[in-house]
């Protein structure tokens, strides 16, 4: 089944950010996004953590940056220098980038905070995130930070632990010590690890994120907890009451038909098949996506055109779902109840006259509801590749005829 939940992720100096506003202890750093100010954002380090050995941080929407050569200590400013140019500007290739890579516009300068070198035992994972099978908020922990967690679940899954919290009751203090203590901490690493559970817990709720993942949690030679890394996704449709994250969003990291959808009030989300889709309704949308599936094909994106497919909404869709060179068929399910079918249906023919020549995809439409066998007229006697099915099956059985 198809479950679709937007996000907007942000970088790592934003989150931490969010994490320092919520008092969760953090690796320090400031944001540079022009290597010409590398002494100036230095010297501000400095003063506030006292120490001239930094790491420097790629900033990008995207995991693995120290395989990738993205992060990068130096012990020196000469050295400061020479890593700040290697790394801003470059096209950064991690493990989770295309080949392509990534555009690096900003880099974090930060403390280097494993100043006694690394010991064993001193890197966690750390990640709060909501498990929708229970409806639960989730603490998943492990002793194995700093390395890909995906390769632990594999590898050794009962290192990976599970904390759920009720979302009515909050984080209750023993579940936090439960936490410490699994980690197999003692003395004053154990108490700073509780506190920082619970206030990374509080921070995740009150920012409305679906995901906080510190990886690694590190436990300082002087017993301090900190967050050196932090991926997070906020969730999109809580953003109308966090006008303070809005800056946050960074365009040149997102997909750029999303973007463009969003300026026109269009529900759509990008995704890997190649059935472009119009639907009007969520729950609809949802719906065909899975028949789709069923029917052996894959959607190309999700799109709900809300309450008003006339012709104008029902082109910018269309242009929408066309700049997806994947897409081989576009199929139309909508249901016609306050909005009449033959007035879907016309919208769609005006739209592909005005449209030109640029619809080479075949067109798959299913109108049901109010005024429907009008429709279907209206779309058979078009004279264009459109093509009308009444139930789905009918739809369904094009769509594998077509791709
Ligand atoms: P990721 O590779 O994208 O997950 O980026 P991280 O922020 O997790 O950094 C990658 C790795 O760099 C971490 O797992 C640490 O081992 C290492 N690292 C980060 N900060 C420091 C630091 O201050 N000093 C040293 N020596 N290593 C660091
Ligand atoms: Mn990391």
């Amino acid at each position: 089944m198809f479950i679709i939940f937007v996000f907007m992720n942000l970088h790592e100096y934003q989150a931490k950010e969010i994490l320092e506003q919520h008092g969760v202890a953090i690796q320090r750093g400031r944001v540079l996004f022009d290597k010409k100010n590398t002494s100036k954002v230095a010297d501000s380090l400095v003063l506030e953590t006292g120490t001239e050995w930094f790491v420097v941080k790629a900033q990008i929407h995207a995991g693995g940056r120290g395989k990738g050569g993205g992060v990068k200590i130096a012990k020196n400013r000469k050295e400061l220098d020479k890593v700040v140019s290697e790394i801003l500007g470059m096209r950064l290739v991690t493990p989770q980038t295309s080949k392509e890579g990534k555009l690096v516009n900003q880099v974090l300068l930060s403390e280097d905070v494993y100043y006694s070198g690394k010991s064993e035992k001193s890197e966690f994972y750390v990640s709060v995130l909501l498990n929708r099978k229970t409806g639960k908020n989730m603490i998943m922990y492990s002793s194995e930070g700093g390395v890909d967690i995906e390769s632990v679940a594999e590898k050794t899954p009962e290192l990976i632990f599970y904390e759920e919290i009720d979302p009515l009751i909050g984080i209750v203090p023993f579940q936090a010590r439960k936490v410490a203590f699994n980690l197999g901490l003692t003395g004053n690493a154990y108490k700073e690890m509780v506190k920082f559970i619970t206030l990374l817990y509080k921070c995740y709720v009150s920012s409305d994120a679906s995901l906080f993942e510190i990886n690694p949690v590190l436990k300082t030679s002087d017993d301090k907890i900190i967050a050196v890394d932090a991926k997070v996704s906020l969730d999109e449709n809580s953003l109308f009451r966090h006008k303070e994250y809005e800056s946050c969003r960074d365009l040149r990291e997102e997909n750029p038909i999303e973007t463009e959808a969003r300026a026109v009030g269009l529900n759509y989300v990008d995704l890997d098949g190649n059935v472009g889709c119009m639907v009007n309704g969520a729950g609809l949308a949802m719906a065909t996506m899975d028949l789709i599936k069923q029917s052996g094909g894959e959607p190309a994106n999700f799109l709900d055109v809300g309450g008003t497919a006339d012709a104008k909404r029902v082109e910018t869709a269309f242009r929408l779902i066309l700049k997806d060179k994947n897409v081989k068929v576009i199929l139309v399910n909508i249901f016609g109840g306050i909005v009449r079918c033959d007035r879907v249906a016309q919208g769609i023919v005006d739209a592909y006259n005005n449209m030109g020549n640029i619809i080479k995809v075949p067109i798959i439409v299913r109108l049901q509801g109010t005024n429907s066998e009008i429709a279907k007229d209206i779309i058979d006697n078009c004279g264009f590749k459109v093509y009308s099915a009444v139930e789905f099956q009918e739809a369904s059985n094009k769509i594998q005829d077509l791709i």
